[in-house]
């Protein structure tokens, strides 16, 4: 147990050490670093927080960030509203956008089914998909979520759920690194994999 000098210095070690990989270690390196620094630095820090938690939500259609109740792929007149990539995460929608080989819009869900960690389809945005493509004019739904078992459950549920809509159904090429292992992924795969996207063909599924 470290002993601190102060219990403000305590207090922002235990704040930082509550961020995703950061151990105590790191959070108290972070904290001295920013008292050895000009005040500035630490009030631009704060106020980037503040303003990021305040001033940025998700959009109403497709659950991306946005400043805006829309989000600005949602508002973009030049893009495929007919055309949907569902995907886990923001950081998804992120590296599909580097591609520069997409034209669709996409539906954020938010996670992916697994049962494992207690998150079942009531916690995604799957409802919300749902009653998108009943009441607009969708022509394809492009699956780009992980290639685990978590991802595979969760592209057919999905499909169970849209089988009735007449719409195409199809899935990046296997293997590409998505979700979690995101940043493995090179643009060029990517990009690649959903042009060559694949029909879907849930009878390969061992389900
Ligand atoms: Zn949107």
């Amino acid at each position: 147990v470290i002993s601190f000098p102060s219990k403000l210095l305590e207090e922002a070690v235990n704040e930082f050490a509550k961020l995703p990989g950061i151990g105590r270690r790191t959070a108290m390196r972070m904290v001295l670093h920013l008292l050895k620094e000009k005040e500035e630095k630490s009030t631009a820090l704060g106020k980037a927080i503040i303003s990021v938690r305040q001033n940025i939500r998700y959009c109403d259609i497709c659950h991306n960030i946005s400043e805006t109740e829309i989000c600005s792929l949602c508002n973009d007149n030049s893009r495929d509203n007919s055309l949907i990539c569902v995907v886990e995460d923001i950081r998804d929608v992120m590296a599909i956008e580097s591609t520069n080989q997409y034209k669709g819009v996409y539906h954020v869900l938010n996670g992916i089914i697994s049962p494992m960690d207690g998150i079942g389809p009531n916690e995604l945005n799957i409802e919300s998909l749902v009653k998108r493509i009943s009441d607009n004019y969708v022509k394809e739904i492009i699956m780009a979520l992980s290639t685990t078992i978590e991802g595979d459950t969760t592209i057919f549920y999905i499909y169970k759920r849209l089988k009735d809509f007449n719409i195409s159904f199809s899935t990046i090429a296997k293997g590409v690194a998505i979700g979690d292992e995101l940043e493995y992924t090179d643009e060029i795969t990517l990009g690649r994999s959903i042009v060559n996207r694949i029909p879907y063909d849930y009878s390969i599924l061992k389900i």
